[in-house]
């Protein structure tokens, strides 16, 4: 069986590590490999590999960063087939899904090829007599990334091209369930002239984790995942004087108001909510009907989602893969009984789905409960799966106060014909991203991506504009040269 080691100082090792956890095909449910599970000594070798590569790569020109983002971003491209298989074959989901997580990674990778830009600073001339002003930012030096299983390149993506170009390097723990895609790119940071120590990864568990929480020569730490790891990154990393970006999980409504087009909102939903088996963090799992338009809509989900061909996501016929793990299988299944049991009504019921051929595989089918409310387990709890709860409500109003008091704050979306209600819900809702007749508004890269509330630990966004700020700090430099001389009292614009 294969074993997935690191990537250190540019090159392939197994370092000091021995334990290793099995990396699952969740298509056949057998663990294919096996991936080495880092020691905090192994942590340490890979930060002084970092520390080491900072001090030349924090000094290169910017035309020789964005030389090896453009020859990375060629690799990228190049590499699609490659890349795709690898996630589809230990995430599960469908090749074309994998690639388009690929693409939207690769756009980061375009914005860091523009970091000349970003990090254009400011100059003032004149602010007092003879005295001018400027700024400029810094790389802050070796930088780490600890991130989920459910996008294994687009997540680490949306952290270490931007870190990189602007002059940090880098320390990755992938999620030790779906490794290789990200061993991958450091063998194509390598192709394109990175030069060895600025892109490191580091594969592991909670120990590695903690390690890297509380290891002094760490500058920054992004984190994506669940949200109480999140939590528990932002107060342990923060408590060690680091940088934190932490964005959590999620629970995400689309409202669907009675002037929508109900066969274009039920499209888009059923996509939202059972594309990647539901386990995006911008899936859609709550629609909120408003007033008539629930009996319509709930019909026509029902038809689609009946609709949808659940098997191996290498198998261009299928839309929908298996969920990563048998653990995740049981929480969706255990999530509808229980849904049932407190009062919301199974429409489409996925619970027994079997995939011939394939019995061994984490397969789930897409599951529809009406009549969600509030107070049930399938409301509050991130499921993570493909399971589309409906909340009836009578307006606007009431979709609106639901949302804002929900602790979860990701995406959100309205399904409407009309502007006015469209500005309203916008500027009343307390979410961080939100689309209007868009399913899943993820920004585009030269945007920021975070939610609100428990969806984002701290303050800090990631990629675009945020992005560059995070991995980077300010200098003011207030410049004269003299021609008069100096005065004892505090300096005024004069
Ligand atoms: P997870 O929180 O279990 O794991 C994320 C990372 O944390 C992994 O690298 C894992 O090894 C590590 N980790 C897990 N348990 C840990 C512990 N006890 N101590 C220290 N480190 C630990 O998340 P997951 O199951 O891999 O991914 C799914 C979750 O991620 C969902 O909640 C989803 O909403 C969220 N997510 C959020 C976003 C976002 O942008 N907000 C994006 C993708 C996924």
């Amino acid at each position: 069986m294969k074993t997935i080691d690191h990537w250190i100082n540019g090159t392939a090792t197994s370092a000091g590590s021995t334990r290793t956890a099995p990396v699952y095909d969740p298509a056949e449910g057998q663990a294919r490999a096996r991936v080495l599970l880092a020691e905090p000594s192994d942590v340490d070798t890979a930060v002084a590999a970092a520390a080491k590569a900072f001090e030349s790569w924090g000094d290169s020109s910017l035309s020789q960063r964005t030389k090896v983002m453009f020859a990375f971003r060629e690799l990228l491209v190049k590499h699609e087939d490659d890349l795709a298989r690898i996630i589809s074959s230990e995430h599960g989901k469908v090749i074309d899904d994998a690639r388009g997580e690929i693409v939207r990674g690769r756009e980061i990778v375009e914005y860091a090829c523009g970091i000349a830009d970003a990090l254009k600073g400011g100059f003032s001339d004149q602010v007092s007599r003879d005295v001018d002003v400027h700024d400029f930012r810094q790389p802050l030096g070796v930088v780490a990334g600890i991130t989920p299983f459910n996008f294994p390149i687009m997540v680490p993506l949306w952290m270490h091209p931007i870190a990189i170009a602007a002059g940090n390097t880098f320390v990755l723990k992938p999620s030790e369930r779906v490794p290789s895609a990200s061993r991958l790119v450091a063998e194509l940071y390598a192709e394109a002239g990175l030069p060895e120590g600025v892109f490191n990864v580091v594969n592991g568990d909670k120990v590695a984790v903690d390690a890297i929480l509380e290891h002094p020569g760490i500058a920054a730490v992004s984190f994506v995942g669940s949200t109480p790891i999140a939590k528990y990154v932002h107060e342990r990393a923060t408590a060690t004087g680091k940088r934190v970006q932490a964005l959590g999980g999620a629970k995400n409504h689309a409202v669907v108001l009675p002037d929508a087009d109900l066969e274009y909102a039920a499209n888009h939903l059923t996509a939202a909510a059972f594309g990647s088996a539901g386990q995006r963090c911008m899936a859609i799992s709550i629609g909120v009907a408003v007033g008539p338009a629930g009996d319509g809509l709930v019909e026509i989900l029902k038809r689609k989602a009946a609709e949808i061909k659940v098997g191996p996501g290498d198998d261009d016929c299928n839309d929908m893969g298996p969920v990563v793990t048998e653990a995740a299988r049981q929480r969706v299944i255990d999530s509808v009984t229980l849904g049932a049991e407190q009062g919301a009504t199974v429409v489409v019921d996925g619970r027994d789905l079997r995939v011939a051929g394939h019995e061994g595989g984490f397969f789930v089918g897409p599951s529809l409960l009406d009549n969600v409310t509030a107070g049930m387990a399938a409301y509050r709890e991130e499921i993570f799966g493909p399971v589309l709860g409906i909340v009836r409500v009578a307006t606007l109003d009431e979709a609106i106060a639901l949302i804002n008091a929900n602790p979860y704050g990701n995406g959100t979306a309205v399904f409407t014909g009309g502007g006015e209600a469209a500005r309203r819900f916008q500027r009343e809702v307390k979410v961080g991203m939100i689309g209007v007749n868009v399913p899943i508004p993820v920004p585009m890269s030269y945007y920021s991506f975070g939610g609100w509330k428990d969806s984002l630990i701290g303050d800090s966004p990631i990629h675009g504009p945020a992005g560059v700020r995070f991995y980077t700090r300010a200098k003011v430099v207030t410049t004269r040269w003299p021609q008069s001389a100096a005065g004892f009292n505090f300096p005024t614009s004069s």
